[in-house]
């Protein structure tokens, strides 16, 4: 049985003052029938980790580096995140993989070392506007879940995050049948790649879930969970997402 995943990305947002809304999340969902999950920015991963306390809340970071350490000027790697409190780290976002040209062959490396340092990989995919409206989205997700995802990946590891580039930021979500047709789509592709883990793996949806659309959405089968941007900032917002779970 997969256990259900509110998941948000804070991306390049939020500063020690927003750790209030750590507090208003903990404080909101004292004790939690679903998985809740914010990746802040790296220098807020031990203030949030310190302030959520003994609440099962799970803090994570939005990238790693491949190697564990060296001469790597402004990256950090997965053990200093678990060190710093994060229990998660995202893989391959597609702001990621379009800003810093990241291939699914380097997210592979990064979700083998999250891995190695006991971290779970959230390992993003998603296709742009280009490519579905070229019909090629299937083939597009599918060729990033066979380079990203490693062999070894299991329930307990590893999440899939679908994120249509078109719907990040723009409040245009794809719609439940779109949604339905991509997560059928990995969880048969993952039944064939990782056979003995595949039931297990959890696939979110990501890409302008908010209060409104997020019930709808959680509905669709295969979807497990959102992977939340904008609309994770604040308690306020978050909140009545994690609830739709
Ligand atoms: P938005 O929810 O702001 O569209 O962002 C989605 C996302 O990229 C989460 O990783």
């Amino acid at each position: 049985m997969r256990r259900k995943l509110a998941a948000g990305n804070w991306k390049m947002n939020g500063s020690m003052s927003a750790m209030s809304e750590v507090d208003g999340l903990v404080k909101a969902h004292p004790d939690p029938s679903v998985d809740i999950l914010l990746c802040p920015p790296a220098t807020l991963i031990w203030s949030m980790a310190s302030m959520r306390g003994e609440h099962p809340m799970a803090v994570g970071a939005q990238d790693c580096h491949a190697a564990v350490s060296g001469a790597h000027t402004g990256d950090i790697s997965a053990p200093m995140l678990r060190e710093a409190g994060a229990s998660h780290v995202i893989v391959g976002h597609s702001e990621r993989r379009a800003d810093h040209r990241e291939t699914s062959e380097e997210v592979l490396t990064k979700a083998e070392a999250a891995h190695a340092a006991g971290l779970v990989a959230i390992v993003c995919l998603g296709e742009t506007l280009e490519e579905r409206e070229a019909g090629r989205t299937l083939e597009v997700v599918g060729a990033q879940l066979a380079a990203s995802v490693p062999a070894s990946a299991t329930g307990t590891d590893t999440v899939i995050a679908y994120e249509p580039v078109w719907a990040i930021g723009t409040g245009k979500v794809a719609t439940t049948d779109e949604i339905a047709e991509v997560h059928a789509f990995l969880r048969a592709e993952l039944r064939r790649s990782h056979p003995s883990s595949a039931a297990e793996i959890r696939l979110l949806y990501g890409g302008s879930v908010k209060a409104s659309n997020a019930a709808e959405i959680f509905a669709v089968p295969d979807v497990d969970g959102a992977l939340v941007g904008g609309a994770s900032l604040t308690a306020e917002q978050f909140s009545p997402i994690i609830r739709a779970l």
